[in-house]
């Protein structure tokens, strides 16, 4: 299914705002036409060398994005401080990334509370589809504390060289001419609960933007708004017997009663239950659809102690604007969460670290000044790499949690093991998987079948007002 969406999607790239640009390039380009509407022409670098120091880049916020920003600076030759305003913050969050990550980012295995290796998927009219059966024994789904994670990736930073510093960013002044630096304006704490802090200024040469959904840096460069879901979310402790089933399991519940447009779940954490649920269209009625959330699981959580309650932002699309000058915006704060899934912790590292490696490498290693252009090569890197991902699931969203009967169609679809196969794939791996062509034709056919079902079932529910 991911495959055949997706080669509808391929070119749907570049926002208006973000066109591809053009820059010099020192080596004659070939003359082959294909390489007309991607030209770069890139001189061999004539920005000016910074004397005495190396180049100074500011990180705002410090979840994974930030983390990873700093951190891939700092080893290639960046001086860099990162900023958070909160070292022991708890980012609401399910906390589950995908087997990839943990590979691509070095992860240690203690810092990962669970490894799910069985999901169900539960239709509004509660039929359970077990997926998970085609995972090999050495995949999973990693389940992570927040705390734990941003806290691991922060001090890798300061190992790496960072400057991670407990403050708080307010506002930037712009530079007056070409190399000028930013002025940043922050409040440092001391680390002291219940401290006031001191006001500071610090100059920097370029900045990244991880600080998330409310983004600060993205109000200050005028990057315009993105629409919003809100999460909501409870964790639960339930006894020790009741944990036991959710051992290695996570649950996703669909239905108008969980969600109008997303999916209500039951993540396992270390010693206790994520329960939560989102919606973008309907934020008014979030606590109806928690509470129903929990009604859908009541048998498994019976019982539980809530322990905490917690709900934040969740963007739905990139913002307008992700690039000004030498300021770039990465994670949440770039808006660079799926659709369907929701899913951001994996994107928000990533981005951080390939915006990261375009500073490093424009600077050649902190030794020279970058500009717009080099900040932007990662932006196009990016685009290329995940705007198709972002599609495909943007797609699969309109079609399969519009109405009950399309969700009691998509858990029946959830059910074929070539399904699974594809969707497990994608998401571990973060690669969209080359389809078998007979497979994704009898899928085809099996999901038509499946929404001509869901429509008919719908027109008669219709027709008896249910
Ligand atoms: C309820 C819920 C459940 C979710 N579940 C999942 C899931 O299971 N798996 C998944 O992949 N994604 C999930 N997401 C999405 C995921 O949490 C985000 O995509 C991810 O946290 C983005 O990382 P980030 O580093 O860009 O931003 P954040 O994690 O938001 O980090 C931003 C950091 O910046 C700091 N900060 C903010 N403003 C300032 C400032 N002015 N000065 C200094 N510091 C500042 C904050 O304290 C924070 O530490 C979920 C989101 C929600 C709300």
């Amino acid at each position: 299914m991911a495959s055949i969406a997706l080669k509808s999607f391929i070119g749907l790239r570049q926002t208006a705002a973000e066109k591809p640009h053009f820059t010099i390039q020192a080596k004659p380009i070939s003359p082959n036409p294909s390489n007309h509407r991607t030209l770069q022409v890139k001189a061999a670098k004539t920005s000016p060398k910074v004397t005495g120091r190396n180049l100074r880049v500011a990180v705002i916020g410090g979840g994974p994005a930030g983390g990873a920003a700093a951190e891939t600076l700092a080893k290639g030759g960046v001086e860099t401080f990162l900023i958070e305003r909160k070292m022991d913050n708890c980012k609401p969050c399910g906390g589950a990334i995908p087997l990839c990550m943990v590979g691509e980012f070095n992860l240690p295995l203690d810092i990962i509370d669970r490894r799910v290796t069985k999901m169900k998927m539960i239709s509004p009219s509660n039929v359970a589809v077990d997926i998970g059966q085609t995972l090999k024994p050495h995949e999973y789904i990693g389940m992570v504390r927040r705390e734990v994670l941003d806290q691991y990736l922060r001090n890798r930073a300061s190992e790496n060289g960072a400057t991670v510093i407990n403050g708080l960013f307010l506002k930037m002044d712009k530079p007056g001419d070409g190399e000028a630096p930013y002025v940043l304006h922050y409040t440092e704490y001391d680390g002291k609960a219940g401290g006031i802090g001191v006001k500071k200024t610090m100059e920097v040469d370029a900045v990244i933007g991880a600080d998330g959904a409310n983004s600060r840096v993205a109000k200050n460069i005028d990057a315009g708004d993105y629409e919003y879901a809100i999460a909501f979310q409870e964790r639960i402790k339930i006894p020790d017997d009741k944990m036991v089933y959710y051992e290695n399991l996570a649950e996703m519940y669909v239905g108008d009663d969980v969600s109008p447009d997303f999916y209500g779940w039951v993540f396992p954490k270390c010693d206790h239950v994520a329960v939560g649920t989102g919606t973008v269209t309907h934020k008014g009625d979030i606590k109806k659809f928690q509470l129903a959330t929990r009604n859908r699981a009541k048998d498994k959580i019976l019982g539980g102690k809530i322990l905490r309650v917690e709900a934040h932002p969740i963007p739905e699309h990139p913002r307008p604007r992700r690039l000004a000058g030498r300021v770039a915006l990465v994670g949440d704060a770039a808006g660079y969460v799926t659709k369907c899934s929701g899913e951001g912790i994996y994107f928000a590292a990533k981005s951080g670290r390939m915006c990261a490696e375009a500073i490093v490498e424009g600077s050649e290693n902190g030794k020279r000044m970058v500009n717009e252009a080099d900040l932007r090569t990662y932006l196009e890197k990016w685009d290329k790499t995940y705007w198709p991902t972002y599609k495909v699931l943007d797609v699969l969203q309109k079609v399969f949690y519009r109405s009950n009967p399309a969700r009691e169609a998509f858990v029946e679809m959830c059910a074929d093991e070539y399904v699974q196969k594809m969707t497990f794939d994608s998401y571990l791996y973060k690669r969209v998987v080359p389809g078998n062509p007979w497979e994704d034709l009898k899928l085809a056919v099996n999901t038509i079948g499946s929404l001509v079902r869901a429509n008919a079932l719908r027109r008669e529910m219709e027709k008896i007002n249910v």
